[in-house]
C-alpha cells in the first residue's frame, strides 16, 4: 500500500529527476502537462481534457536528418514520465502500441517513458464503454506502474522491470507484479462492440444528417487518444542538400488526406473520400469496423473527447446508440 503522503513523495521524487506530465488544472481545465510544481499534480477521475497522445506521438516530429546525401537519426527522445492515466487511457496507450508496432519512433518514446496509471474510472455525461475497474483488466494494458485507489491509500503494481526499478530505488517494496499478456482479453471485443460491427451498415441516412452539420474542422481527429494518421513532407534547409522528412498529424476530415496519386480530370485531383458524409462514414468505420476487423480492438475507447471539442455538437455516443439502436453502457 501507498499512502497519499507518500505518493505526494513519489511524484516529488520523480520530478526532481525527470520531465513529468501528470493531470493539471489549467485555466479551469483538467490538461495533462508538464510539471513544474507537483503540488498542481491533480489525481481525480476526472478526464484530462488533453491525453497523453502529444507525448508518445507528438504533434509533429522529424524521422531523420539529411546532408550530402547522408542520413542522420533525428534527435533521441528524452526519457519522461506520464503520471496519473486512467484505465481509458491506459487502453489507448495500448490500441497505439498495437498500431505501432513495428515503428521505432514510437516504441523508442514508449520504452524511454515510465507510464503510470490509477484506477479513479471517469464518470462524465460523454463516455461509455466504461466498466468498473476490476484487477484482471490490468494484464492487458501497458503501463509500469499502477495505483489502485483504496479509500486513503492506494495498492501498487508493477507492469515492466522499470515500474519495479524507480519502485525500488525511491524505496516502496510493497507491490505486486503483473505480467502483461497482450491487449486482447480472452472473451475478445466487447459484446456492444460486436454489436456496432454488426449494425454498422443498417442505417447510411445517419451519415447524410451528420453530414449536413459538420464542417470538417479536424478537431474530433486532433483530440482522439486513438487518432493516428499523419502525413509525411520533407523540410529542406537553406543549407545545400540538407534537410529533414517529418511526419504530423492530420485528419481524415481534410480535403487533402485523401487525395491520391494519379491522374488530374477536369482540374481535380484524384480522391477517394469527395464529400462530408463520405468523410465522416470513413473516420466511424475506421475506428469501429476496420480496426476490430484488423487488430481485434476497437479503434475508441470511449472517453468522449471528441463530443466535448465538436463546434457542432456531434455527439459519437448518441451516433453509436442511433447504429445500436439501444443504449450504450
Ligand atoms: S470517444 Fe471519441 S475521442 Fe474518445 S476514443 Fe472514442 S473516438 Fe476517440
Ligand atoms: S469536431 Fe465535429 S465538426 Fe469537426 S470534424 Fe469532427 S465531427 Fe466534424
Amino acid at each position: 500500500m501507498m499512502t497519499n503522503k507518500r505518493l505526494r513523495q513519489f511524484i516529488e521524487y520523480l520530478s526532481r529527476q525527470n520531465i513529468v506530465w501528470a493531470p493539471q488544472r489549467i485555466g479551469g481545465e483538467l490538461v495533462m502537462e508538464r510539471v513544474s510544481d507537483p503540488k498542481n499534480v491533480e489525481l481525480s477521475s476526472e478526464l484530462p481534457l488533453h491525453s497523453f497522445k502529444k507525448i508518445l506521438v507528438p504533434p509533429q516530429e522529424a524521422l531523420f536528418n539529411y546532408e550530402n546525401n547522408k542520413i542522420f537519426p533525428a534527435v533521441n527522445p528524452p526519457g519522461q514520465v506520464i503520471f496519473g492515466l486512467t484505465v481509458v487511457d491506459l487502453k489507448a496507450v495500448t490500441f497505439l502500441n498495437q498500431i505501432f508496432a513495428k515503428d521505432p519512433h514510437f516504441q523508442n518514446r514508449l520504452k524511454k517513458a515510465l507510464i503510470i496509471g490509477q484506477s479513479l474510472m471517469p464518470k462524465g455525461k460523454h463516455q461509455f464503454f466504461l466498466e468498473k475497474f476490476e484487477e484482471d483488466v490490468l494484464e492487458h494494458l501497458k503501463f509500469d506502474v499502477f495505483l489502485a485507489a483504496q479509500k486513503d491509500k492506494f495498492l501498487v503494481y508493477t507492469g515492466s522491470e522499470d515500474g519495479q526499478r524507480i519502485l525500488d530505488d525511491f524505496g516502496h517494496k510493497d507491490y505486486e507484479h503483473i505480467e502483461y499478456v497482450g491487449p486482447i482479453r480472452e472473451a475478445g471485443l466487447d459484446s456492444q462492440m460486436q454489436k456496432i460491427r454488426g449494425k454498422f451498415y443498417e442505417d447510411d441516412k445517419i451519415w447524410q444528417d451528420l453530414g449536413k452539420i459538420c464542417i470538417e474542422c479536424g478537431k474530433c481527429t486532433l483530440i482522439c487518444p486513438c487518432c493516428f494518421c499523419f502525413d509525411i513532407f520533407d523540410q529542406p534547409d537553406l543549407k545545400a542538400g540538407a534537410g529533414k522528412r517529418c511526419r504530423a498529424w492530420t485528419a481524415c476530415f481534410y480535403t487533402d488526406f485523401s487525395e491520391v496519386a494519379g491522374r488530374e480530370i477536369e482540374k481535380k485531383k484524384p480522391k477517394f473520400l469527395r464529400s462530408t458524409p463520405e468523410r465522416i462514414r470513413f473516420w466511424y468505420e475506421h475506428k469501429f469496423v476496420r480496426c476490430p476487423d484488423e487488430i481485434s480492438l476497437p479503434g475508441c475507447v470511449g472517453c468522449g473527447r471528441c463530443t466535448k471539442v465538436c463546434p457542432v455538437g456531434i455527439d459519437i455516443k448518441e451516433n453509436l446508440q442511433r447504429i445500436l439502436k439501444g443504449k450504450l453502457k
